[in-house]
């Protein structure tokens, strides 16, 4: 039976991208993944989904992340909330980032946890939908953690875990379970090329 991923409600049930699909550039991809959702739980996404494409989309490192933060976000976003812009302009920071040779730093954006556990939770519950159906997440916890992407950290995710992406240069996402029909597991994921994020999946 279909149930929406959040709330598990069988009536009124649309259909959610996972991640969301004001990340990408259009003509959107035609292979975007969606899971069933209900409209009450739908309806209060978009704020959320707003939010983090101002933040992901500033720092990108992408030609998509550029162009969505130029188009959507400097042409629309700001031009609605004034505050909104002096809000991002708060959470960018420069932090060190290790290349092979030299130590630089390169400007990046730490986001509130607040807004983005939430946010990447959902994310991570409409993938367990979409690749691990059977396994029932009611009772289980996420945990999320921001890291600073490098070429080191993406060698070891493509040893270990599963590679997927949707929308080259806007998402690349990363998985692995740690035993069949278990929701023990780590998903990792790479926005624009620049602001990446594990969760970890656990039992309660
Ligand atoms: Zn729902």
């Amino acid at each position: 039976m279909r149930t929406c991923y959040i709330c598990g409600s069988t009536e009124q049930l649309t259909k959610d991208h996972t991640p969301p699909k004001n990340l990408f550039v259009p003509p959107l991809p035609t292979d975007l993944i969606t899971v069933d959702c209900c409209e009450k739980c739908h309806k209060g996404f978009s704020l959320d989904d707003e939010a983090f494409r101002v933040f992901a989309s500033s720092v990108s490192r992408s030609k998509e992340g550029r162009w969505i933060w130029k188009h959507r976000v400097m042409e629309s976003s700001f031009k609605r909330s004034p505050k909104l812009m002096a809000n991002v302009a708060k959470h960018i920071i420069p932090l060190a980032v290790e290349g092979p040779l030299e130590h630089t730093t390169a400007p990046a954006m730490i986001y509130p946890h607040e807004r983005a556990n939430p946010y990447l939770t959902r994310i991570t519950k409409g993938l367990m939908r979409y690749f691990h159906p059977e396994i029932d997440y009611g009772r289980i916890t996420f945990q999320v953690m921001q890291v600073v992407p490098s070429q080191g950290v993406i060698d070891v995710l493509g040893q270990t875990l599963v590679y997927d992406v949707k929308g080259a240069g806007v998402f690349r996402f990363w998985r692995g379970l740690s035993m069949e029909g278990k929701p023990d597991s780590i998903w990792v994921y790479l926005f624009y090329d620049s602001l990446m994020f594990f969760v970890q999946v656990g039992e309660v």
